[in-house]
């Protein structure tokens, strides 16, 4: 199958790209680069001796997409590009709904009048809202989003099933993914992010290579057993293999939902001693204030995508840790400058 890949040279994006050249599909990408990188496309080609096609863009841009769909004979899309900082969609909610609704809105408005009904869309677990029990199942209703981010993806979400409602061309994926970390295990791609680190596994990664002091744990006094949040950790080349298998499950019109999760979680604590463990690097950290908008614990049940798409996560924390320290070792200051370059 020929895809075009939004937001393929972003993180999940690029780990995605392999997943599907060695599935044996062809891929075009579309970036604008915002948080993106080339060299990470460079870096797919490397590891899996394929060309990709690149066309450095914005999903917004209308005109753009309908000459990619003219130029390229795509059959299925996977939408990654989008925003994705909490914090920043509090503060700039436009950007976000302009970036994440009106992006996919145009999206589909181009994909339709090409001919081409296949999508598979990157929603979020933070769609099932504050007030949801764990595990979170695929049945349960969304909740209200506490920021513009989770907001954006439920919108997303809710549009795509109206229009699978009212024009049964159309099958989507609607993948919640839950806490995707580590890295491809050749160490050439990984999470790059700009500026100080959200997510905790990339500031873990940087205080064991020396960018940042410490790591700051929001919180120890969560109704958990060690105090801190609990999360469902889930290796990024899992969740690039479960985009295939739901790519290559589309067989009837409409909406599936899937978690993309592991089913068990681990507290911000267990995540620091184990990346310890498996690597022998220290993480100095303190306890801090509480994060505004955590959650205390949520992982997934992940049954639906085993059962209906033959996927389940195979990676433990060993791995997750090992490959993310591998990738940060390597490329310190992610895609801008490799250690063996600089020697
Ligand atoms: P990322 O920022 O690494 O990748 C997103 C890519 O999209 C970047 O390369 C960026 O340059 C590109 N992009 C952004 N806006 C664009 C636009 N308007 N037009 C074209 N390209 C654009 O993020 P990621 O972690 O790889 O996440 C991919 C998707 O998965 C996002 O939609 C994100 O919201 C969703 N998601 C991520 C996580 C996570 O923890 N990383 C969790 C749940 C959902
Ligand atoms: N976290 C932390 N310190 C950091 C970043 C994150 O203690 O510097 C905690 C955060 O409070 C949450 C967990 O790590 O409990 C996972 O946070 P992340 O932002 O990676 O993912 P989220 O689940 O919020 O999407």
């Amino acid at each position: 199958m020929k895809i075009l890949v939004t937001g393929g040279a972003g993180y999940i994006g690029s780990h995605t790209l392999v997943e599907l050249l060695e599935a044996g599909h062809e891929v075009v990408v579309l970036d604008n680069l915002c948080n993106g990188a080339r060299e990470a496309l460079a870096r797919v080609e490397q590891i899996t001796g394929q060309p990709v096609s690149f066309v450095e863009g914005d999903v917004r841009d209308r005109v753009q997409l309908d000459a990619l769909f003219d130029w390229h004979d795509i059959e299925a899309v996977i939408h990654f590009a989008g925003l994705k900082a909490v914090g920043e969609s509090v503060a700039k909610p436009l950007a976000y709904y302009d970036n994440n609704v009106a992006g996919s809105l145009n999206l589909c408005q181009a994909m339709a009048a090409a001919g081409v009904f296949r999508l598979v869309f990157s929603s979020s677990a933070t769609v099932y809202g504050p007030e949801a029990p764990v595990p979170y199942t695929e049945t349960l209703p969304r909740g209200r989003a506490t920021n513009p981010y989770g907001t954006s993806k439920a919108m997303v979400e809710q549009l795509l099933e109206d229009l699978c409602r009212a024009d049964e061309r159309w099958s989507v994926s609607l993948l919640r993914y839950f806490n995707p970390i580590g890295a491809h295990p050749s160490g050439l791609i990984g999470e790059d992010p700009q500026g100080v680190p959200n997510n905790l596994m990339p500031f873990i990664a940087q205080v064991a290579v020396g960018r940042r002091s410490h790591l700051a744990v929001f919180g120890d006094d969560y109704p958990t057993p060690d105090g801190s949040c609990v999360r469902d950790y889930l290796h990024v080349v899992d969740l690039a293999a479960g985009h295939v298998r739901a790519l290559e499950a589309m067989s009837s019109p409409g909406v599936a939902t899937y978690n993309l999760g592991t089913g068990q979680g681990y507290s911000v604590l267990e995540m620091v001693a184990a990346f310890t463990a498996v690597t022998g690097q220290a993480v100095p950290y303190q306890i801090a204030p509480r994060r505004d908008g955590d959650l205390a614990a949520f992982w997934a049940d992940a049954a639906k995508a085993e059962r209906e798409l033959g996927w389940r996560a195979l990676h433990g924390l060993e791995a997750m840790m090992a490959d993310t320290w591998r990738w940060q070792y390597h490329n310190p200051k992610g895609y801008r400058l490799r250690v063996t370059d600089a020697v």
